[in-house]
Formats: structure tokens, sequence, C-alpha cells
């Protein structure tokens, strides 16, 4: 079952269960100014947990493009590197609004899993906070859950808080088990679940408020905020280890490999890289569709970021020129089909992805050279790169910071943030005493053309949302 079927059949199964389809918000928050991206399902309906907005329905369904690739949740360092986790990924999620509540929730989800894609019981999984007595007597005795693969999780990963202060409550995990043949043990145990327990749904009970002291008052009409990876399913699904080998990713590998002249699953390296490059052109053709544009600083910078660390992905595959623009096809023949924005600026964020990779292709080269240089000329004890150096790259070369740790953490090296920071600081001083004008980024005037025809779809698309938020 491929992933797109997987998302219908999600949004058709809760739509027969009386759930509005709503769709995606954008990856850039509308109602939220300190979060920089939209890392879950429950983002765009915030207010309406807190009560400030109402809509003409109290079920919802969605499948939500997240990023979690800054800010308090960042899975950037992971991705390549496990299996399951990316920069951007769909979120499946329902969600009820003081509708229905714990023992609906829990029963819609195993009916889900269990009947409507088939899932046999015995791989899956699941866990309850420790003082949720109640989900657990759902599970236990009602679902009749077998008690061996049962366990009750503390609060780091089963409780969930909007903020210090709101709306909070107890989480409920399914995991998928893939297999003895893979590195990992049981969730609950104390151990980590690496890639053979793999969480694939979460379960948020929102049925407190918590107030200033850290008393928790009940809700008097408690939530449902659910949220499962797609890719994640897609792999069970699919059959599948590895959320990268499923069709939501292959066919970017395969052009990027085809760009290579390299062969995926012929070795370690280059399969990390050719997995990197295949996520981060899902975020950041996503980030352009929706309206964030390369920049120093924010969302923007993020985005940098990302595409910088595609590009030496590319460089270490061999790839010579630019090519991560070339990958913007086959992910709208991938996705287009559901995400349409990406089909409708398709043209731009190869633009962008193109102007962007180019001018950093140059120092590129440059700073890789500079950087072997420093690690050749380091003492053979030494364990960290110097934070003088790393700003040389960031400054002189481009480099964004946590591109220099990435590759140092290759090299079995860490990099001197606090020195770093230092001469960011200086640096910044120095610019600020001798305000001049110089220092400032040059802006391509390409990118200021392709910002105003993108407000204009921003606006529209914001328009529509708020307007009318849902499909059906
Ligand atoms: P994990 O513990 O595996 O990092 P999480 O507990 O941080 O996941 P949640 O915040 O509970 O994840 O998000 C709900 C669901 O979204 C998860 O159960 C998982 O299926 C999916 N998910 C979370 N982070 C990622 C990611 N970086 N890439 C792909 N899917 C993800
Ligand atoms: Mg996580
Ligand atoms: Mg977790
Ligand atoms: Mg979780």
């Amino acid at each position: 079952m491929e992933g797109a079927e997987i998302r219908r059949k999600f949004l058709e199964f809760f739509a027969g269960r009386d759930h509005e389809v709503v769709p995606s918000a954008s990856l850039v928050p509308q109602n939220d100014p300190t979060l920089l991206f939209t890392n879950a399902g429950m983002v765009q309906f915030k207010d309406v947990f807190l009560g400030r907005e109402h809509r003409g329905y109290t079920r919802a369904v969605t499948s939500q493009r997240c990023l979690r690739a800054g800010g308090k949740h960042n899975d950037l360092e992971n991705v390549g590197h496990t299996a399951r986790h990316h920069t951007f990924f769909e979120m499946l999620g329902n969600f009820s609004f003081g509708d229905y509540f714990k023992r609906e929730a829990i029963q819609h989800a195993w009916a889900f899993l269990t009947e409507e894609l088939g899932l046999p019981e015995e791989k899956l999984f699941v866990t309850v906070y420790t003082e949720d007595e109640e989900a657990a007597r759902i599970w236990l005795d009602e679902m009749h859950i077998d008690p061996e693969r049962f366990a009750y999780v503390g609060a780091a990963d089963n409780f969930w808080a909007m903020g210090d202060t709101g709306p909070c409550g107890p989480c409920s995990e399914i995991f998928y088990d893939h297999g003895p043949e893979l590195p990992g043990a049981p969730p609950g145990s104390g151990e980590d679940e690496g890639d053979r327990y793999v969480e694939i749904w979460n379960l948020v009970f929102m049925q407190y408020n918590r107030d200033g002291d850290g008393t928790l008052h009940d809700l008097p009409n408690p939530n449902i905020d659910t949220g499962m990876g797609l890719e994640r399913i897609a792999a069970v699904m699919e059959g599948v280890h590895n959320n990268f080998d499923t069709d939501l990713f292959l066919p970017l590998i395969h052009q990027a490999a085809e760009q290579a002249g390299v062969r995926y699953n012929e070795s370690d390296a280059t399969d990390v890289s050719l997995r990197v490059i295949a996520d981060h052109i899902r975020a950041c053709a996503f980030l352009i569709a929706d309206g964030v544009i390369p920049s120093n600083e924010g969302r923007g910078y993020v985005l940098r970021r990302i595409i910088r660390r595609a590009a030496r992905h590319g460089r270490m595959l061999g790839i010579q020129g630019a090519f991560f623009h070339q990958l913007v096809q086959p992910l709208v023949d991938a996705m287009g089909h559901h995400f349409t924005e990406l089909d409708e600026q398709r043209a731009t964020i190869e633009r962008v992805l193109k102007i962007e990779e180019e001018r950093f292709a140059a120092t590129l080269t440059e700073g890789l050279a500079h950087l072997d240089e420093v690690i050749r000329s380091l003492p053979a004890d030494a364990a960290q790169i110097p934070g003088e150096a790393a700003f040389r790259l960031y400054d002189t070369y481009g480099f964004p910071l946590d591109l220099t740790e990435d590759i140092a953490r290759e090299r079995g090296l860490s990099v001197d943030n606090a020195g770093f920071d230092e001469h960011m600081a200086e640096q910044k001083a120095r610019a600020r005493a001798s305000w001049g004008g110089s220092g400032e980024e040059q802006v391509p005037q390409a990118y200021y053309e392709l910002l105003e025809n993108h407000q204009g779809t921003e606006f529209l698309g914001y328009q529509s949302l708020s307007a009318e938020a849902s499909l059906g």
C-alpha cells in the first residue's frame, strides 16, 4: 500500500466517523508568532483547543505537513542516521474538540490499525502514562491488549503540554515492532527503542488545564489530539524497515543516485547522503511553496542551512554543479497530487534552489578545502575544531555552524561553540561600531521578485484557509 493511499484511507476512515476533513495548514504558523514552524497537526487548532476560536465542527482529521528542523523540536541531526526521522514529514491526525474522549480515541486508533490496515496485533505495542490508570484499563480490559506488549511510561515521553501553563494531559503511544533483527528494546524498558520498536502514533488526552502555580484542573470538555507519521506507517505497510525505502522517498533517492552515478544500497556512506538529500528536498520545496525565502535569519536561515547541507552531501557524492533543483519534479510527481500548492509553485521552487545552490557552490569548494586544512593541522589528540576556524568558515565561506558541526562529527570531532559565539559577538560589535552599510547581505534581485509573486499566493492561501477551512 503506497503512502498516498494510506493518507487517503486515513482521511476517509475518520470522515466516515463524522470528522471534518481539514486541509493541511502552512509550514509557517499563521496564528502563533512564537513558533518557528508547524511541527504537529494540532498547531492549526491551537486556538480551538484554547476555546478562543470556534469552528463549525467538533471533530477534525488532517494530514498536516510538519517541519522539525529548529526550535524545541529539531530532528535535523537524526536525518539519514535513523530509519524514522525526517525534517519534513506528514502527520496524520484526528482531533476532538470537547467531543469524544479517551475511550473512543483508543477505539478509533485500534480499529484503523488492526481493521482498516489489517496490522497483526502481535506487532503492536502500547504505552500509557504511569498515572493514567483510566487509559490502562481501557487498553487492558476493554481492548484486551496483551500485557506483554503494554507498558507504563513516565512524563518525559507520555505527558504532553502546550506550554508551561494551559492545556495538557497524558499520552498513549502505539509502537510497531519491526522485528528482532533490528536494534532496540521495548518501550518502557528504560533502554533505547532504536529502529526496532518504532513509535507510530501518539494519542494525547488533553484533560487538564495547568495554572500559574502548576496545579492541574480538570478541563470541563477534554480534547483529543493525535499524530501518526505517514512515512512511518508507510514503511510498516510497505514491509520495509526504513522510511526512506518507501515510495515516498525512493523516486527522490533514485534521481539523486542517478545524478551522482552511484547506486542506492551500495555503501553506507553514499546511502546516508542520498537519504539526507531526499529528506532535504522535501523540506526545502515545501518551505518555499509556503513563502519562505533563503535569508540570514529566522525561518529563511533554516531554509538556507538545509539547502547548504544538501549541497554538501551532493558534493560528497561527487556531483558537480547545481543538482538540487532537479529533484523538484520527481517530488511534484510524488506529492503534487495531494499538495497542489507544490505543483503551482514548481517553477519558483526550482529557481530559488538553483540560485541558492549556485551562489554557494564556489565557497563550498573553498570552504571544504579550508576545513580539511584546519583539521590536518590540529594536534593528534585534538577533540575540537577551534571556534575561530568555525567562525571563519561561517563568515568567509558561508558555512552555517551546524554544517561545520556535521562535518566535524563525521571526523570524530566536535566544534568549540563557545569560541564560535565569541567571534560572532566580536564581529557584531565591530559592525555596529563601523556602521557604514558594508557587511550587509546581497540579496539577489530574483528573490525580491519571487517574494512579491509569493505574497499574492500566501495571502490567498490564508484567506481561503480562514474562510473555508475544510475540503468537504
Ligand atoms: P520520536 O520519539 O520517534 O522522536 P516524537 O515522540 O517526537 O517521536 P510526536 O511529537 O509524538 O513524536 O509526534 C507524533 C508522531 O509523529 C510520532 O509518533 C511519529 O509517528 C511522527 N514523527 C515525529 N517526529 C517525526 C520525524 N522527525 N520524522 C517522521 N515522523 C515523525
Ligand atoms: Mg522526537
Ligand atoms: Mg517519542
Ligand atoms: Mg511521541
